[in-house]
């Protein structure tokens, strides 16, 4: 029997599910519910040969998908939108399902998959060049934006929905065909959601815009990241993935656009508004379990107002509600699997041994609190350390897990100095209600938040998808969503047209 999600979502008869699955092998991997450790069914791989046929026929694809004018990619994507909407409860229900954040996080993430579809529909009649005068008589210069080719998404496990909008919604009316390897994590939310993308384009006259390969790092991965026929290799995950992947693409002279880990933090000023800084804090620590790129990691709290607020935000934690994701009252749900059940432990012996304090938390939630059914998930408790001092090196990494580290500061200065000093740029935030302040943290010298994303009274996680959203440093450089990160996914061409008859050179240059 097929998880009745799968049926709502009409991949139970997929050619790729193996609904009865219940081991992973060489050829099939079986995705499992982090609430309760059971198979919800399993997913065939791709291999050499596959892959080999889906990155031919994305070719193929890319050569008609091109022909079409923008505005009239706009409306396959419209479409795509409309169709997602009709989806979202069920699709944001299996991506809860599958990677175990709240329901109401994964019908938000759904909601961003078509937020940045109405983006991109509105971005097909934009898809400006500028015009710029030229320096010789009769001639005109200006740039165009053409489309680029097939795209390759690889994505994390933790964002099995929004990150493959965000990238081929824009690559479509961008021009580009899109082939995604979501994570094995999640494969699940991947066959559905590009299933409900294919259809459409489908029914619109358009094959192949959209194409999935599912399989290993080794036989799938690492092939896509080598192959010359994807100019850009857009890739969303770990620091030590975004390496690898970053290596491989540059010795081709490819594209890359990475987003990696994040080591994101707040500051709070003494003059914050406090009761919305706790909201946020707690938000941001402890959402998704922890598991966000844009997760905060680190408080930074003036020393004057730390003790009463790590108070508060003690109480606050001790009445989050852990629990099924699919039920409504739970707040936080599992961690994905017992690996991360690992690193969160050890990320707390690490923290025990190098002298910080633990405030509250600190263990995964036995067993025997949970309820039956639950048992078999991968529950730990959201966590706060106060560091020792300025400086706790398990801190300067990313732990994927609901561990929040405070440290104190006298000065602002101080603060930010501690706040830039991880390898990590993704997110920051300072609350204040002082404009100094706030311009400090957002100084136009580049000297304040050395990080891509900079937040000022809301907390680190959330972005909206019309900004352009990415980090700095480890993070990887890439920028996608919003603004005008669609030129990623484009390639520029300067064109002159001499229309006179002179033989003019630039420069002023004289060859006769
Ligand atoms: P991961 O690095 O383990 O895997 C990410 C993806 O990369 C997977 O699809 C994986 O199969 C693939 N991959 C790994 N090595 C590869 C290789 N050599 N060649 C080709 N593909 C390879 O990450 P994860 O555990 O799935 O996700 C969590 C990480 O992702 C965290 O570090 C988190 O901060 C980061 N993340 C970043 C963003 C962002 O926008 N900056 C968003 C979501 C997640």
């Amino acid at each position: 029997m097929s998880h009745p999600l799968l049926e709502r979502l009409g991949i139970a008869e997929h050619p790729r599910v193996v609904a009865s699955a219940t081991e992973s092998s060489d050829r099939v991997v079986v995705s499992y519910s982090p609430a309760t450790g059971q198979p919800i069914a399993g997913v065939r791989l791709d291999d050499e040969g596959s892959y080999e046929q889906t990155a031919a026929s994305a070719v193929e694809a890319f050569k008609r998908w091109r022909e079409v004018p923008a505005p009239k990619r706009g409306q396959v994507v419209r479409a795509i939108g409309d169709a997602l909407r009709e989806q979202l409860e069920p699709l944001g229900e299996l991506v809860a399902l599958e990677v175990g954040k709240i329901r109401a996080e994964g019908i938000g993430e759904v909601q961003e998959t078509v937020d940045i579809a109405d983006f991109a529909v509105g971005l097909s009649r934009q898809l400006y060049g500028l015009t710029m005068p030229s320096e010789r008589p009769e001639h005109r210069m200006y740039e165009q934006w053409l489309p680029l080719g097939p795209i390759g998404v690889i994505t994390a496990f933790n964002f099995p929905n929004a990150v493959w909008g965000w990238n081929a919604m824009l690559a479509a009316v961008c021009g580009d065909v899109t082939v995604w390897k979501p994570s094995l994590l999640a494969p699940l939310t991947a066959i559905a959601t590009n299933k409900i993308a294919q259809d459409v384009a489908e029914a619109m006259g358009h094959d192949g815009i959209f194409q999935l390969v599912i399989g290993t790092d080794e036989a799938v991965g690492k092939r896509l990241v080598a192959d010359r026929r994807f100019p850009l290799i857009s890739a969303t995950g770990s620091c030590r993935m975004g390496r690898a992947v970053g290596q491989v693409v540059a010795s081709r002279l490819g594209r890359c656009l990475l987003e990696l880990g994040g080591n994101n933090g707040i500051i709070v000023e003494p003059d914050a508004d406090l009761d919305l800084a706790v909201k946020s804090v707690v938000f941001g620590a402890v959402g998704t379990c922890g598991q966000r790129c844009t997760t905060t990691r680190r408080l930074i709290i003036h020393e004057s107002i730390a003790d009463a607020f790590v108070d508060k935000l003690a109480s606050a934690y001790r009445t989050i509600r852990i629990g099924d994701p699919l039920e409504t009252s739970t707040l936080v749900g599992p961690l994905i699997n017992e690996q991360a059940v690992a690193s969160f432990e050890r990320a707390v012996s690490a923290a025990r041994e190098q002298g910080a304090t633990l405030v509250v938390g600190g263990s995964r939630v036995a067993p025997s609190e949970l309820p039956e059914h639950l048992r078999g998930g991968h529950y730990v408790q959201p966590t706060i350390f106060r560091a020792p001092g300025s400086s706790l090196p398990i801190a300067m990494e990313e732990t994927f897990a609901p561990i929040l580290y405070v440290f104190t500061y006298s000065r602002l200065e101080e603060a930010l100095e501690m706040h830039n000093s991880v390898d990590q740029g993704l997110s920051s935030a300072i609350f204040t209600s002082s404009v100094r302040s706030a311009e400090r943290f957002l100084s136009p010298s580049g000297s304040g938040s050395d990080c891509g994303l900079a937040y000022v009274n809301l907390g680190t996680s959330g972005a909206e998808i019309g900004g352009a959203f990415g980090g700095e440093k480890d993070t990887g450089g890439g920028r996608e969503s919003g603004s005008d990160a669609w030129k990623a996914y484009m390639r520029r061409q300067t064109c002159t047209i001499n229309f006179g008859e002179q033989f003019a050179l630039a420069q002023g240059i004289r060859f006769e």
